[in-house]
């Protein structure tokens, strides 16, 4: 796939100086330019780094119907070296166009992703917060474009980057308290579960509400199937601690999505001697697990959080809590992680892509 080659408009006003960068919040703040990608004609005809504005559409884009839509979330900070890192940009990279596979979208160049977000990035360096826990936080995003009301796949596409500084996810992160939904479901097999496309996630909102109501942060999803097999939690992968191993639920039924975050972890588990275990782990093992006294901890693994510890798990009538106090392996993990993508420890499996 050949990729027309990249334009690139700068702005001539940059909003740099009007950024509160004590006050960022997550995904509210932009940077002063975005990548615009666009397909037509089977091919991808033109990528264009420019100033960051606002679209016009037509009202019968297609996506806005029937949701041709898929995203990436990945992160770049600033090393020590003063270079910045981008952490595992391949991965996602190759993460959309298994997304994109599965939504009947086109793929997406590695001269369009990968080179034109370095690109970008350079251009927006100056956008990359130092602060303790900040990041730059990037969004690959790709739409269908036909101004049709035909339900089949769009012909045009626009495929696009924005990049947003943002701080801490939660200032200090608050253990969780999630409960384990036996009505609503997030993905069945042979769905869109595996998928970062926007469908997954507008269905999820409205449960995720009633939990909050009922005083839940997270939902712990389970498969529809036998409304056992655990899934994920809210939108993250997540990992139980049982018997001094790691154990998180497979990707075999294309339910649970191939986080980032999770195959880091499990990798630098393995690094330092830790067990791991991927496999079918179904909710009545959690309790199970516990009345034996073997579930030391639980935790959610995510781009935008990193790690978030589980504090408390009801599932029915059933409650399992846990003192995260305690915790030792999802501090260590967290810790090392941070460190990593930081370049403030060495980077074996050459995961950073620096710019
Ligand atoms: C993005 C996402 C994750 C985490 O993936 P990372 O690559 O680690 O950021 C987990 N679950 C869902 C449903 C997601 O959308």
């Amino acid at each position: 796939m050949n990729a027309a080659p990249l334009k690139i408009t700068l702005t001539n006003l940059s909003r740099l100086s009007q950024i509160d960068f004590n006050n960022l919040g997550f995904g509210q703040v932009f940077t002063d330019h975005i990548l615009i990608a666009n397909y037509a004609h089977q091919g991808w005809q033109s990528a264009e780094i420019m100033p960051f504005k606002d679209l016009s559409f037509s009202p019968a884009t297609s996506c806005f119907h029937y949701g041709q839509e898929i995203f990436e979330g990945l992160k770049a900070e600033s090393l020590p070296n003063g270079k910045i890192g981008i952490f595992r940009p391949y991965d996602n990279w190759k993460r959309m166009n298994q997304s994109a596979s599965r939504m009947s979208m086109p793929e997406i160049p590695e001269e369009i992703f990968i080179d034109g977000l370095k690109k970008l990035i350079e251009i927006d360096q100056a956008w990359v917060p130092t602060g303790e826990g900040q990041s730059l936080y990037i969004r690959p995003f790709m739409i269908s474009t036909d101004p049709s009301l035909g339900v089949k796949s769009s012909q045009t596409y626009k495929f696009l980057i924005i990049l947003s500084p943002v701080g801490a996810y939660f200032s200090k992160p608050a253990p969780l308290n999630i409960i384990a939904e036996t009505h609503f479901s997030r993905c069945s097999r042979g769905s869109t579960g595996f998928a970062k496309c926007a469908g997954n996630y507008g269905g999820t909102i409205f449960p995720a509400n009633e939990a909050n109501k009922l005083g839940f942060d997270q939902i712990l999803w389970l498969d529809p199937y036998d409304l056992k097999t655990i899934q994920e939690v809210g939108m993250m992968n997540v990992m139980f601690v049982i018997d001094n191993k790691i154990v998180t639920p497979s990707l075999q039924h294309d339910t649970v999505l191939k986080g980032i975050t999770r195959n880091s972890v499990l990798q630098i588990a393995q690094d330092h001697g830790y067990s791991i275990e991927e496999r079918d782990l179904s909710i009545d093992e959690i309790f199970q697990a516990h009345k034996q006294g073997l579930l030391k901890e639980i935790f959610g693994t995510g781009t935008a959080a990193v790690i978030l510890y589980v504090q408390s798990l009801t599932y029915q009538s059933q409650k399992i809590d846990l003192n995260t106090a305690n915790y030792q392996i999802a501090p260590f993990l967290k810790d090392q992680l941070i460190k990593l993508k930081k370049g403030l420890v060495e980077d074996t499996h050459q995961w950073l892509v620096s710019v």
